[in-house]
């Protein structure tokens, strides 16, 4: 597809300005687009890590952004949508986090990226769904866990784990949304395609899935498999890059229902505006940053080892 007016003149702005656009993939198709780099949360923090650009424009919600500005206080990083927040993200707030710590202090805090900058600075390490298992697997001088704030992320990496995993009980509302019903129906529908889920997922459907993993992981597993239907349990918008990588398969959204919302605020219209003015530069304290940089440097030192077992 030809690019739009609109994609051209943010693409030459990009340029302009010695600008990255990074992209999640829940993103809205066109925004995907024109990004430099599209990726999950693990790769897109590496990417932001790694860059030369001056400015890194983030495409996706607020901890995201958050967790560029923590990795690069040398660049400028915007948000073009900064009321686009993760309801998830949300779901602890400091004070929690320190009262949760009292009450097991032995434990070591894991901490899912999808986290304000405020609970990473009071964490041990994070880690995104990518690479949970490996940070928990990491862990060796622990018995106890406190994994936050994902319960089904949590209660997944906890079925592998030698520690004792403690879960916080929060969710993503939108892949808490899909049931096991509706992971019955469309297994009716499409008998013999393998169901990939996210481990944001429900117990009950990833228990029926044939696949875990992270988005990354999903699109590695649809690109080598020789089946050529696929039902994908996550947010609808991977099915944009799953399509172009698999041009000859079926790829079925598990629901319909599984869109982000706050991942959809983002328009070009707002990366233009964004970028044209320099507005919603993401700034954090120096203290708070230093402390949550500690705990995303500890999970990249990880990634760039190899994978350890249970
Ligand atoms: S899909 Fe879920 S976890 Fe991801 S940003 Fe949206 S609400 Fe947060």
């Amino acid at each position: 597809m030809p690019l739009s007016d609109l994609q051209k003149n943010i693409v030459a702005l990009l340029r302009q300005k010695k600008a990255i656009l990074l992209a999640h993939y829940y993103q809205r198709r066109e925004v995907q687009e024109i990004a430099d780099i599209l990726g999950d949360s693990l790769s897109l923090c590496i990417e932001a890590a790694k860059t030369d650009a001056e400015i890194i424009v983030f495409a996706g919600v607020h901890f995201m952004a958050e967790s560029a500005a923590i990795l690069c206080p040398d660049k400028t990083v915007l948000i073009p949508r900064p009321d686009a927040g993760c309801p998830l993200a949300d779901m602890i707030t400091p004070e929690q986090l320190q009262k949760a710590r009292q009450s097991h202090p032995e434990a070591a805090v894991v901490t899912y990226i999808n986290s304000s900058a405020a609970i990473k600075a009071l964490s041990d390490i994070c880690c995104t769904s990518a690479n949970a298992l490996n940070v928990v697997h990491s862990i060796k001088d622990k018995k106890e866990i406190l994994f936050i704030p994902d319960g089904n992320l949590a209660r997944y990496t906890a079925l592998s784990a030698s520690a004792a995993i403690i879960p916080w009980e929060g969710y993503c509302p939108v892949h808490q949304s899909l049931n096991i019903d509706d992971i019955i129906k469309r297994k009716a529908d499409y008998p013999g395609a393998p169901v990939l889920a996210h481990p944001e997922c429900t117990p009950d459907v990833l228990r029926a899935a044939d696949f875990v993993g992270s988005t990354a992981a999903m699109l590695e597993f649809v690109r080598k498999a020789s089946q050529k239907t696929f039902i994908i349990a996550t947010e609808t918008g991977i099915l944009v890059q799953m399509g172009k990588e698999n041009p000859g398969k079926t790829l079925i959204p598990a629901s319909e229902n599984m869109i982000c919302e706050t991942m959809k605020y983002t328009t070009l219209e707002d990366i233009y505006t964004g970028l044209t003015n320099m507005t919603h530069i993401v700034t954090l304290p120096e203290d708070k940053r230093l402390k949550a940089l500690s705990s995303l440097e500890k999970m990249l030192a990880l990634a760039k080892s190899p994978p350890s077992t249970p």
